[in-house]
């Protein structure tokens, strides 16, 4: 059953065995960070007591060790997301990083005059590097507006979409409404106007199975830490005739064929894009991270995301005093709830159900022009992970109805 699911793999991750501030910790924050199972753990832990060695550069049998465990990572990242190749994955530390090295790189091919199409309800990394490089190189940055149930239409999108459209990059899922874009449909116009296209999944790849083949994005960017690996190790996909075609952004060691004193050629692929010594523990723990994540497979995390949010939304909507802020219904949305108390600022709701154990995120998300253009000052935000489970929302409803109580409302 949906209950056993989650019940089953929860055991797996030992943080969330214990008790905060008295209570079993109910951890709804995964939209900022998820937690490690005991395999991700031990897989680190490994490399680093048996193969810790610079990669790449050394004859000796550690650093030769430590190359492969690189490259394994790497091409078990490479068959997750099912790319041509593993040069088309590039190693870096999060999404923002992946999304700056792309914009800064992608400054060779752009021209005055071009557009770049995002939406407003970007997080702040996948808006800032456009700003700049539309700045830089003196282009047209676009927005794209949901409506009032939180999509954004055709309509829009073909209004703002055309043959001046450089580049259009839009996130797979809101880090804020939890909406899920279209991203495949947009991808197949964008590419009729002769676009780039970028694809943030760091809200994608860890809940929906994600295939570059079928997307056929042109470059897809995602952490490792909100799918169960480690902090500090991310992914910047490309299609590899592209990657060949930019410039490195970050230049130093291990991304070099040759420097004089005077010049210097870079390295093939990946390397190119990888200067200085890279994160392998990283890498090795997002490969078990994926590892756990395949065994028990992307649709059925999905589905029990669903039932989850789904159950979620109906408790909260028998709150008059809850103000949801993102769509109701499930068509085209994830697992990631936004909402207001009547009269409660965000961070007292946070506080106050953080006395009861429950983690929530509250804040504007890095995701300010979206809530201006909402009008919402801040918003608390729960977030939905496989190891969560129904009895958890219920005790979240119950967190829910003591900051009423708190704050005077009577229950
Ligand atoms: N894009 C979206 C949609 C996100 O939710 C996040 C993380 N909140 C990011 C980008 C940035 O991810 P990171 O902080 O790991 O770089």
């Amino acid at each position: 059953s949906k209950q056993e699911f989650a019940a089953k793999y929860k055991r797996d991750f030992p943080i969330l065995k214990q008790k905060i501030n008295g209570h079993d910790l109910i951890y709804f924050d995964n939209a900022a960070t998820t937690q490690k199972p005991e395999s991700v753990l031990q897989a680190v832990n490994e490399y680093n007591r048996k193969f810790n060695a610079n990669p790449h550069r050394g004859a000796h049998t550690l650093s030769v060790r430590s190359t492969q465990a690189y490259e394994a990572a790497r091409e078990k990242v490479q068959s997750f997301i099912n790319a041509a190749s593993p040069a088309e994955i590039i190693f870096t530390r999060n999404t923002t990083e992946s999304l700056n090295l792309l914009a800064n790189s992608l400054e060779a091919i752009v021209k005055p005059g071009d557009e770049i199409l995002i939406s407003v309800l970007e997080h702040h990394s996948n808006i800032l590097p456009w700003q700049q490089l539309a700045e830089r190189k003196n282009l047209t940055l676009k927005y794209l507006y949901p409506d009032e149930n939180f999509r954004i239409s055709q309509e829009e999108f073909e209004k703002k979409l055309s043959s001046k459209t450089k580049i259009l990059s839009i996130s797979q899922m809101s880090n804020v409404t939890g909406v899920v874009n279209p991203v495949k449909e947009m991808a197949v116009k964008a590419h009729q106007q002769g676009a780039l296209v970028v694809v943030d999944g760091a809200q994608g790849a860890p809940h929906l199975k994600t295939d570059m083949q079928d997307l056929d994005a042109d470059f897809y960017a995602f952490s490792g830490h909100k799918m169960l690996g480690p902090l500090g190790i991310g992914v910047l996909y490309g299609k590899e005739n592209l990657l060949n075609e930019l410039p490195p952004f970050l230049k130093g060691g291990g991304m070099i064929e040759y420097v004089t004193e005077d010049y210097s050629t870079y390295a093939e692929l990946p390397e190119k894009f990888e200067a200085g010594t890279p994160n392998v523990e990283g890498a090795v723990g997002l490969q078990a991270a994926i590892d756990y994540l395949e065994n028990i497979g992307m649709d059925a995390i999905w589905e029990h995301e669903l039932g989850l949010t789904e159950y979620a939304l109906a408790r909260m909507s028998e709150l008059d005093y809850v103000e949801i802020a993102g769509p109701l219904d499930l068509e085209k949305r994830g697992g990631i709830i936004s909402f207001n108390l009547t009269g409660i600022h965000s961070h007292d709701l946070a506080t106050i159900v953080d006395s009861q154990g429950v983690a929530i995120r509250s804040g504007h998300h890095c995701a300010q022009p979206l809530m201006k253009y909402y009008n919402f000052n801040s918003t608390g935000r729960a977030s939905f992970y496989l190891y969560n489970e129904r009895s958890e929302v219920d005790k979240f409803i119950l967190a829910l109805k003591k900051v009423r109580e708190v704050f005077g409302y009577g229950s």
